[in-house]
Parts: structure tokens; sequence; C-alpha cells
């Protein structure tokens, strides 16, 4: 019997994307034939980037990377990686607060869609690494080149550079 294709769905606000997200994807690559990232385009959640940025600097970062693509999706998760054939879930735990909380949508995805999950545990320099950390750090001017590519770095300063003109 041949192998079967398996192509995994990243989904994530991913606003914006940080060295953790990366270090999933990466270590995700070698398990799947194909890895979608999946930037959400929720209407309720805060957001700093807009969808197409967020999309954006995620492609200049995984160009070369091998079976990697990048998208953005309105709606059901579940839809969206039904209409995209994918079968498995990616997501990344950082924490026991992460898992409980990953547990309960895992459940309710496999629930309402019969996909599976499949969860990477986040490298120990990245357990701390939050989008919404990141967004706040950046924003009272914190150095966080550790913690974020360069390319987001960059939009992150020339963003709150411009929000700090705007009120001033
Ligand atoms: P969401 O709003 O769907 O939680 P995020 O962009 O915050 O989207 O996160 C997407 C996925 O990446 C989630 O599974 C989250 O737990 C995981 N993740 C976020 N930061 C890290 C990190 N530093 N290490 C490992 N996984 C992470």
């Amino acid at each position: 019997m041949g192998k079967k294709f398996v192509r995994a769905i990243f989904p994530g606000s991913f606003d914006p994307i940080t060295n953790g997200h990366l270090d999933v994807v990466r270590r995700a690559i070698n398990l799947f034939d194909e890895l979608i990232i999946a930037v959400g385009r929720s209407p309720i959640k805060n957001q700093l980037f807009t969808p197409e940025e967020r999309v954006e600097m995620i492609v200049e970062l995984v160009t070369g990377m091998p079976g990697v693509a990048v998208e953005s999706f309105e709606g059901l998760m579940v839809e969206y990686a039904a209409k995209r054939k994918a079968t498995v879930v990616l997501r990344g735990l950082r924490s026991l607060t992460d898992v409980q909380y990953e547990f309960q949508l895992a459940m309710t995805n496999r629930a309402v869609a019969g996909i599976e999950t499949i969860f990477i545990m986040t490298s120990e320099q990245y357990g701390f690494t939050s989008s919404t950390l990141i967004r706040e750090v950046a924003s009272l001017g914190g150095d966080l080149s550790n913690l974020i590519p360069e390319n987001v770095h960059k939009r992150l300063e020339e963003r709150f550079s411009r929000l700090r003109t705007e009120r001033s």
C-alpha cells in the first residue's frame, strides 16, 4: 500500500507570528507532506495587524521551506480544513493552561468534524512567548529581538511609531 499524503493545517491568529510559532512550524515540517499555516480572520479578536499583513510577514519567513503554504481563512476552522482536504490540525503547547484550552478545542473539533489534532510542545526558550505579550512589550518599546524574527520586529516598530505620532 502506498503512503498516504498528509496535509496538516496550523491555524491561529499569528498577530504577529513569533519565534515560538516558527519553531513549531520547523519541527512539524518533517511530520507531514504539506503544512498550511492558516491565519484566522476573526471579526471578534482585537487585532494589531490585518490578516493581509500577518500573511505577508509569514510568507517572508517561510519562503524556501518546502511543503509550507500560508493562507487566511474566515469562519469555522474545521470547515476550512475540510475544504483544503487537511486531515490534521497542528497546535502548539506552552503550559498547562494551554493544555486545558487546547484539550477542549481538540475534543470539540473531533466531535464536530472528526478531525485529529496533533500537538507540538514548545522549545523551552519560547515557553513564555505569546503574541499578546509581544504586542504589549513592543508597544512600550521593549527589546524583543530573541523572541520574534527581524521582519516582524521592523513591522512592530513601524506600527507603534505611527500610532504614537497619530496620538501626539
Ligand atoms: P490562537 O488565537 O488560535 O490561539 P495563536 O496565534 O495565539 O492563535 O497561536 C496559534 C497556536 O500556536 C496555538 O496552538 C498556540 O498554543 C501555539 N503557540 C503560540 N505561541 C507558541 C509558542 N511560543 N510555542 C509553542 N506554541 C505556541
